[in-house]
C-alpha cells in the first residue's frame, strides 16, 4: 500500500519509519516546493500532487495549515483521512472552540477579535492577563501576545496587524483572546480512532514548554481520575469529527480539572515518547488507522520522558552511552530554536527516570536543554 502524506517534515518522516515494517509505502507531498519527495532521502519524484493522489491507497496530513485547494483535491479522492473537517478545525482556533462548545468539552473563557473595540471589550469582560492568539497559522508559540495592562492594547493591536498583514490568511474571526490561566500544570492525551470507529489511547503525557515550545515530556505518572477526563474528551472530540488517525488534545491541569488549550488532528510532538514507551507508538498507530489495519496496543510499556534537541547542529553521541536512550534526528538545516530531533530516555520505574535524566544533564546543558534537571529532581 502506498500512503501520501500532506507535509515532509519531521512527522512524515517518523510515519514513514513507523510504516516501513507494516509494508507501507510512504511518499510526502511539500507543500512549500509542491513537489513529491521521499520523507527520507528527500529524492523528489517524478510526479504531480494530482497523480500521487491517484496512486495513492490512503492520503494523511503531518500538519493542519494546508492550502485550501490542496485539501479540496485530497477530499475528492474520498482516501483523505482524517478529514477536510478535522484539519480544518485544528487549525482554527474558532472553529476548535466552536467543536469544544458543541460537545460540552471545558476551555479557557474567551473571545473573538475581529476590531479593536472587541480587545478593549475583552479586557472588561475576561480581565487580565490575557493570552491573544491569531486564529490560524500559529504553532510552537508563534502569533501570541500576552496582555497584562490596558496601556497594552494599543502596542498589541498594532503588532497583530502587522502580523496578520505579513501573510496570515484573513478569516472572519482571526485574532482570540484567552483568560490565561494559572495551570499547575500542562498534559495532552494522544489517541487513535479506526474507521469503525474503534479507540484506543495512551497515558497522559506531563509537558513542559518554554518560550511557549515544549521543551520535555513526561509519561507514566498520571492518576486514573485525570486521566478518564482526558479519554473523555478524546471520545467526545473524535467522534464528533468521525475521526480516523490519530488526534492529539493538549490540556491545563488546574487543581485536579482539566480544561482544553488546543487540539492537534495529527500526530504530535508529545506523543514522540510512544517510539520507546508504548509497545505501538502513535506513527505506527496513525499508519495502521489510515491504512485500515487493526489498531495497535497503547499501553504504557515503560516510563519514558521526551527531551526536545531545539536549534542543535546535532546531538551530543554520549547520551546513547546512556541506557535506555535513544536518540531520533529529523535531518534539517539547523535554526536558533528549530526542532531538530528528540531523545527519548525510558526507564522501570519514575525514581529510576529521574536518576536517568540526571546523568542526561552531564551532556545536556540547562540552558539548551531547559528543565531536565527540574524533572529528574521532581521524580527522584
Ligand atoms: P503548538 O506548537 O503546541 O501548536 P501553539 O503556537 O499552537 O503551539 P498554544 O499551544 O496555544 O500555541 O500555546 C503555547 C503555550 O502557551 C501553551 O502550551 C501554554 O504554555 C501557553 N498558553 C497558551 N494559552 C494559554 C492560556 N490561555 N493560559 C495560560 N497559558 C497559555
Ligand atoms: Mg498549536
Ligand atoms: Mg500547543
Amino acid at each position: 500500500m502506498t500512503i501520501l502524506i500532506l507535509g515532509a517534515g519531521q512527522l512524515a518522516r517518523m510515519m514513514s519509519l513507523a510504516g516501513a515494517p507494516l509494508n507501507l509505502n510512504v511518499v510526502a507531498y511539500d507543500v512549500g516546493s509542491e513537489q513529491i519527495v521521499h520523507p527520507l532521502t528527500g529524492q523528489v519524484f517524478e510526479t504531480t500532487l494530482a497523480q500521487a493522489i491517484v496512486d495513492a491507497d490512503a492520503i494523511t496530513a503531518e500538519f493542519e495549515h494546508i492550502p485550501d485547494d490542496v485539501l479540496t483535491q485530497c477530499c475528492a479522492s474520498n482516501k483523505f483521512y482524517p478529514g477536510k473537517a478535522a484539519i480544518k478545525t485544528g487549525g482554527d482556533r474558532a472553529l476548535e472552540k466552536e467543536l469544544l462548545s458543541k460537545t460540552g468539552v471545558q476551555c479557557a473563557p474567551y473571545q473573538l477579535i475581529t476590531e479593536k473595540a472587541h480587545l478593549e471589550q475583552a479586557v472588561a469582560t475576561l480581565g487580565k492577563p490575557l493570552v491573544i492568539k491569531t486564529c490560524q497559522a500559529g504553532y510552537d508559540g508563534k502569533g501570541q501576545w500576552r496582555l497584562k495592562s490596558d496601556d497594552q492594547i494599543e502596542q498589541i493591536w498594532s503588532e497583530m496587524a502587522d502580523f496578520i498583514a505579513s501573510g496570515t490568511p484573513q478569516a472572519p474571526h482571526s485574532i482570540i483572546a484567552e483568560q490565561m490561566i494559572p495551570f499547575d500544570r500542562e498534559v495532552s492525551i494522544i489517541g487513535v480512532r479506526d474507521k469503525r470507529g474503534n479507540t484506543a489511547i495512551y497515558p497522559l503525557t506531563e509537558n513542559q514548554h518554554t518560550n511557549g515550545v515544549l521543551t520535555l515530556s513526561v509519561a507514566g505518572k498520571e492518576k486514573s481520575a485525570i486521566q478518564q477526563q482526558a479519554e473523555d474528551a478524546f471520545n467526545k472530540l473524535a467522534s464528533e469529527l468521525d475521526y480516523v488517525g490519530v488526534l492529539a488534545i493538549e490540556f491545563f491541569d488546574v487543581d485536579g480539572q482539566l480544561l482544553v488549550n488546543e487540539i492537534a488532528p495529527r500526530v504530535h510532538n508529545s506523543g514522540h515518547w510512544t517510539q520507546q514507551g508504548a509497545h505501538c507508538s502513535q506513527f505506527e498507530n496513525h499508519m495502521r488507522a489510515v491504512a485500515g489495519l487493526p489498531l495497535g496496543c497503547t499501553e504504557l510499556q515503560r516510563v519514558t520522558a521526551m527531551i526536545n534537541v531545539l536549534g542543535q547542529s546535532a546531538i551530543p553521541d554520549q547520551v546513547l552511552s546512556l541506557p535506555s536512550v535513544t536518540s531520533h534526528w529529523y535531518g534539517k538545516t539547523a535554526k536558533p530554536g528549530r526542532k531538530m530531533g528528540h531523545i527519548n530516555v525510558s526507564a522501570n520505574n519514575l525514581h529510576e527516570l529521574g536518576e536517568r535524566l540526571a546523568k542526561l544533564t552531564e551532556y545536556l546543558p540547562e540552558d539548551k536543554y531547559p528543565g531536565v534537571l527540574a524533572a529528574s529532581t521532581a521524580l527522584i
